[in-house]
């Protein structure tokens, strides 16, 4: 019999339309959780501790690609940059910067994602949208050749009022329009956007890449 997790892995891989890149956030979650997914196919992973990456990626197939989701502290970022697939979490432009040094040293080109403050909380890291169109205007694939910048990420507001979640996502979209415009690199083509409780709405606006955590693993302690 499939487990759980497997079971809700499979339901996801129906229902999250084809172009949309599904990320098993396992963060706090046990290697057996992540065993259980790998077997039934899954290969995309987001954790949002550096550390923990670390340590999970090493006791794990190699084939995985890890998506770091979390904020990123400047100092840790050599201990993903070995073998990190997709950084979600740039806040700053310091940390692209920082990235490509470690990138360098690794003889990499890392991909990341700006993230985007858009939710109406004040914890909540990332460049305002001016911020980040302003970033991309400034050349950084020729200051950080070490870094490949391939979207945008956000989180929307932690609420129950769905209209304010759809207004944020679609305020997401038409500044990833935005930004394609201005950045023309082919490899921009990211918007991840969604969670287990709004990835829907992320979809409908645009969204191609989403992080399900507690609907595939179940709730974190
Ligand atoms: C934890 C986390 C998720 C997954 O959240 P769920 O609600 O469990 O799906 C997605 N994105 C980020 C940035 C997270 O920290």
């Amino acid at each position: 019999m499939d487990s759980l997790v497997t079971e809700n892995l499979k339901r996801f891989k129906e229902n999250v339309p084809k172009g949309v890149e599904l990320v098993a956030v396992s963060k706090t979650k046990p290697i057996s959780d992540i065993e259980q997914a790998y077997s039934a196919g899954q290969r995309h992973f987001g954790e949002n501790r550096i550390q923990e990456m670390a340590e999970k990626a090493e006791a794990l197939p190699k084939d995985i690609h890890w998506h770091m989701i979390g904020h990123v502290q400047g100092n840790k970022i050599k201990y993903m940059a070995p073998f990190v697939h997709l950084v979600h979490g740039i806040d700053k432009p310091k940390r692209l910067k920082e990235l490509n040094k470690e990138a360098a040293k690794n003889d990499r080109v890392i991909k990341c994602l700006l993230q985007i403050h858009i939710a109406q909380e004040e914890t909540k890291f990332g460049f305002s949208p001016d911020e980040a169109l302003e970033t991309l205007q400034t050349d950084p694939e020729g200051r950080y050749p070490n870094v490949q910048i391939a979207g945008l990420m956000a989180m929307a507001t932690n609420t129950t009022d769905q209209a304010v979640v759809k207004n944020e996502f679609r305020g997401m979209h038409e500044l990833f329009k935005k930004a394609r415009q201005i950045y023309s690199s082919p490899e921009f083509k990211i918007l991840s956007t969604g969670m287990s409780g709004d990835y829907k709405l992320a979809i409908e606006e645009g969204s191609n890449m989403v992080r399900i955590g507690s609907a595939i693993f179940g709730k974190r302690d």
